[in-house]
């Protein structure tokens, strides 16, 4: 009898255990996940990844430069309460390391399973030969950063995201492979529809503000027309400028693209002392207000080319 109590009692104990077990992955399973991403394109692909089951907040608006951010107290008060942190790396948002440090949330820290380089997914473009020369003012200093702008490399950041959050939560992985297969859906459709809007555009000149558009020109067969940086981050001297102004004189460039966040002196210079068009083009989501989303982005972006304007020169 005593010992049948005892039974009991042990049984009674486990089922207890049991439930609580049980309570707690539930809990786990349903708990907001908190994301903090440094550029806004990979919030909005994280949002789609993780729906509902993820919050996240993006540390610069999509106006900002990302190479030139001053860091606020109530960024690190964001970067403690994540549990997971997306960078997009190769140099651009190095201001995220202090941040990191401050926030004191080992959870996020490079290594652990809660930081993603979304860089390391990319096939990286311009990467230094030889000594970095960091005298010079450079500021791609481990390849271009700027790999946003091409859709068939974020299409392999989502894959990095979602396998990196399913590792992470694998009791939400089928959702996140649900939402990963339907986005990426979409995602192939648009790219063969902004291909062929694209075609008749190969090998166009185009002129920018500072070399962030390689990804972009090589997604869409697109040729650099020059830049008005003439290192990445080095301002520009009227020298440098005048060279620029012949060269599109010279040889056929159709565009000028200036994103938000550089000064419109320069490159309302170079419309007015030769034929190209400035095109103001947001390089991130939220660039411009109607971009919400990063097919809005590349949307926006592939309709400044006019196939009537390309006839005319
Ligand atoms: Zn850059």
């Amino acid at each position: 009898m005593n010992s049948k109590k005892h039974q009991m009692k042990y049984l009674t104990i486990l089922m207890g255990l049991a439930i609580t077990l049980l309570c707690s992955s539930v809990n786990a399973a349903e708990k907001n996940i908190q994301i903090v991403t440094t550029i806004t394109d990979l919030k909005v692909l994280a949002e789609r990844i993780g729906g509902n089951h993820v919050s996240v907040i993006s540390l610069t608006r999509g106006n900002q430069d990302p190479h030139h951010v001053q860091i606020k107290p109530s960024d690190i008060l964001k970067v403690k309460k994540a549990d997971i942190l997306i960078i997009n790396g190769l140099g651009i948002d190095d201001w995220i390391n202090p941040l990191i440090n401050k926030s004191r949330n080992n959870r996020i820290r490079s290594g652990t399973p809660g930081y993603i380089n979304a860089s390391t997914a990319v096939s990286i473009l311009d990467i230094p030969k030889g000594k970095v020369d960091r005298s010079s003012g450079d500021i791609h200093l481990h390849g271009n950063p700027h790999y946003n702008l091409s859709p068939t490399e974020m299409r392999k950041v989502v894959l990095l995201i979602s396998k990196r959050l399913s590792s992470q939560y694998p009791l939400l992985a089928n959702d996140f492979s649900r939402n990963t297969k339907d986005y990426l859906n979409t995602l192939d459709q648009k790219i063969l529809t902004w291909k062929n809007r694209m075609k008749p555009f190969s090998k166009t000149r185009i002129v920018t503000f500072h070399n962030g558009w390689q990804y972009f020109f090589k997604e869409f067969g697109l040729e650099s027309g020059g830049y008005m940086e003439p290192k990445p981050g080095v301002s520009p001297s009227p020298k440098h400028i005048n060279t620029l102004i012949q060269r599109i004189k010279e040889s056929h460039t159709l565009l000028l693209f200036k994103e938000p966040y550089f000064p419109e002196s320069i490159p309302n210079k170079l419309a007015s002392q030769s034929k190209i068009k400035v095109s103001n083009v947001p390089s991130y989501v939220g660039g411009v207000s109607s971009v919400n989303s990063y097919i809005e982005l590349i949307d926006y972006i592939t309709s400044q080319f006019n196939p009537a304007e390309q006839k005319e020169n």
